[in-house]
């Protein structure tokens, strides 16, 4: 059996790896021209703390040991579903299966789009070398988004000494994972290590003079940087799938199995839409990976095929002493938040309860007791 997986990010090596223990020939098609890289690691490779051999997920005799033809630099340009035919710059291929494990692609504001190259998202290689480059002690960096992908960023160019200033348009830092109170001390905390941070403030446009970028924001306001990193999330790259016409609303819609309608074609990774929902998950998109490439084989072979069960993953981030934990709900109408013992302005451990059960719990500066109360609340979710 011949299965093609389109995308080796995480979810194409797990479904690579696990169609290759089945027996399958197995094609994986990368449009990026290095061995594939664990993408969180990007961060690290940007800023010069970790180079690229460090952030590689496997070397390539691992795919020649697991019999995984691996193309690199052949981005998939069209796709055929009923033929299960695929086209490459090289020519067309015929498989028995496809996996699409395409992954998201980074927002990317109008005024960004046009922008020059001091302004960036980090979302693959060519962003990590390009911001790698740019690199100076002092230089002035402005990540605008203070999601965990800014802030992580916003660390390291800290210690790669770049002077950084965050711009979040919400009048809070990540208001859907902490409550005020954690909130509160994950920005002093950033602000004591020397983090400017801006909330309620959004870029409206931009402007490259004289090797300088002039940030102008709604306010009216102008901000320069030397660089500038576009940090506001991504969405599923859905060019491919759009042009084979596969059912596409936010993601690719697959069933409970991972596997799209047309028959012989499963999606997994943050590509997907499962159950109206969208992810951005390493840990889920291996998962899926791994399950949709299974399911596919068990459905071509005709055996029966198992449901994807999707995990609460907590946000767990910690670099060096910087270190932020949570999960679950923040406190709203009918539930309510308890700071525990060793909580103060900078040290949180806060434990959201409804009807007498742990709901969500955010820890800043410690993670005390933070995966017992976790799995109390992936036990009351499951309820
Ligand atoms: C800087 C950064 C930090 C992150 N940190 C975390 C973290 O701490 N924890 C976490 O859980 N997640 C994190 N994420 C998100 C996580 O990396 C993604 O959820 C995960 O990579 C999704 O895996 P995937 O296989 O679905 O897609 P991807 O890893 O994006 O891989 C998709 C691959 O498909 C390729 N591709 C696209 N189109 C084609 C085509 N037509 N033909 C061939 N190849 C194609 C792309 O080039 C890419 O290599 C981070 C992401 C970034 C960018």
């Amino acid at each position: 059996m011949r299965i093609g997986i389109i995308g080796a990010g995480h979810a194409g090596i797990e479904a690579a790896k696990a169609a290759s223990e089945q027996g399958c020939d197995v094609v994986l098609f990368s449009a990026e021209n290095v061995l594939p890289y664990y993408r969180p690691r990007l961060v690290a490779l940007a800023f010069g703390q970790a180079d690229l051999a460090a952030i590689q997920i496997k070397p390539q005799a691992w795919y020649d040991q697991q019999k995984i033809s691996l193309r690199l630099d052949s981005r998939v340009l069209g796709l055929n579903p009923e033929k299960r035919e695929i086209t490459t710059s090289t020519g067309v291929d015929a498989f028995d299966g496809l996996v699409i494990a395409c992954g998201g692609t980074p927002v990317m504001p109008s005024f960004a789009k046009k922008s020059g190259p001091l302004m960036t998202p980090l979302w693959d290689i060519t962003h990590a070398n390009a911001i790698r480059e740019r690199i100076r002690r002092n230089a002035r960096l402005v990540v605008v988004g203070g999601g965990i992908l800014g802030i992580e960023a916003a660390l390291h160019a800290l210690e790669a000494g770049m002077s950084v200033i965050i711009i979040e348009k919400m009048s809070r830092l990540m208001p859907v994972q902490f409550g005020a109170k954690a909130s509160s001390a994950l920005l002093r905390r950033l602000e004591e290590k020397g983090v400017q941070v801006l909330l309620g403030r959004g870029v409206a446009d931009s402007k490259e003079d004289s090797g300088v970028l002039k940030l102008q924001l709604e306010t009216g306001e102008i901000l320069e940087a030397d660089l500038c990193l576009m940090s506001i999330g991504a969405r599923p790259d859905l060019a491919l799938a759009a042009s084979a016409c596969l059912p596409c609303e936010r993601g690719i819609v697959v069933d409970h199995s991972l596997q799209t309608p047309v028959g012989s074609l499963a999606a997994a990774g943050d590509v997907i839409q499962f159950e109206g929902v969208t992810r951005c998950s390493m840990k889920e998109a291996s998962a899926q990976g791994r399950l949709a490439a299974l399911n596919l084989i068990s459905r071509l072979r005709g055996l029966e095929e198992r449901a994807y069960v999707p995990e609460t993953i907590p946000l767990t981030f910690r670099s060096k002493d910087f270190e932020i934990y949570a999960i679950g709900e923040t406190a709203s109408q009918g539930s309510e938040e308890h700071l525990l013992d060793g909580s103060t302005e900078t040290l949180i451990r806060a434990l959201v309860m409804k009807d007498g059960i742990p709901v969500g719990v955010q820890m800043i500066g410690t993670r005390e007791g933070f995966d017992t109360y976790a799995t109390q609340v992936k036990k009351a979710q499951k309820k």
